[in-house]
C-alpha cells in the first residue's frame, strides 16, 4: 500500500533538511530535525520493557527517542519514531501546556517528563502507529537511494550512532 501524501511530503521535508554535503546518515537527519525545530533530540539505547522497540519521550525542552538495547532492526525503529514527531503525533498541545506550566513552577518541572508514547513495529490498528511505520519504510528506502557516498546507513555502526 503506498504511503498517504501526508507521509510522503513528510519524509520529503525531513529529507531536505539533509545536509548537502557529505554523507546522510539516520542519525545525522534526526540531528537536522533537531536544529529545525529548535529543540534537542538524544538518541539513548535504552532496556524497554520486552516487546517494545522505541519510545519517544517528551520533556519540556527535549525529546528523547529511546531504543531498545540489541535490535537489529534498531533503524527502523528510530525512523519509526522520528516519524510520530514529525508527523506531530501527540506533541505540541502538551508541551504547550506545560511550558506556561512551568514559568511558575521552576526548574523541577521543566525536566519532568510531559509525554510518551510507546510502540513497537508492525501491523496496528491505530492510524498514528500505521503512519509512523510508513514514514518509517520510506525514509529507510529513500536513504537507501541515495547516491552511495551520500547514504551510509549500511555504514553506520552502533557505537557512532548511540554513542
Ligand atoms: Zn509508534
Amino acid at each position: 500500500m503506498p504511503a498517504s501524501r501526508v507521509v510522503t511530503k513528510a519524509v520529503g521535508e525531513v529529507l531536505d533538511m539533509a545536509p548537502r554535503r557529505g554523507e546522510v546518515s539516520l542519525n545525522r537527519l534526526v540531528s537536522a530535525v533537531s536544529v529545525n525545530r529548535g529543540r534537542l533530540i538524544e538518541i539513548r539505547m535504552a532496556d524497554l520493557p520486552a516487546g517494545v522497540c522505541g519510545q519517544w519521550r517528551q520533556y519540556a525542552d527535549h525529546d528523547v527517542f529511546l531504543v531498545q538495547n540489541g535490535l537489529p532492526t534498531w533503524e527502523r525503529t528510530l525512523a519509526h519514531e522520528l516519524g510520530h514527531l514529525v508527523l506531530g503525533h501527540e506533541g505540541m498541545p502538551v508541551t504547550e501546556l506545560a511550558r506556561d506550566v512551568t514559568e511558575e513552577a521552576g526548574d523541577d518541572l521543566i525536566n519532568y517528563m510531559l509525554n510518551q508514547r510507546t510502540g513497537c513495529m508492525g501491523p496496528s490498528g491505530e492510524d498514528a502507529e500505521q503512519q509512523a511505520e510508513d514514514f518509517a519504510a520510506l525514509l529507510i528506502y529513500r536513504l537507501g537511494r541515495m547516491p552511495s557516498d551520500r547514504s551510509s546507513l549500511v555504514q553506520i555502526r552502533l557505537g557512532e550512532a548511540f554513542g
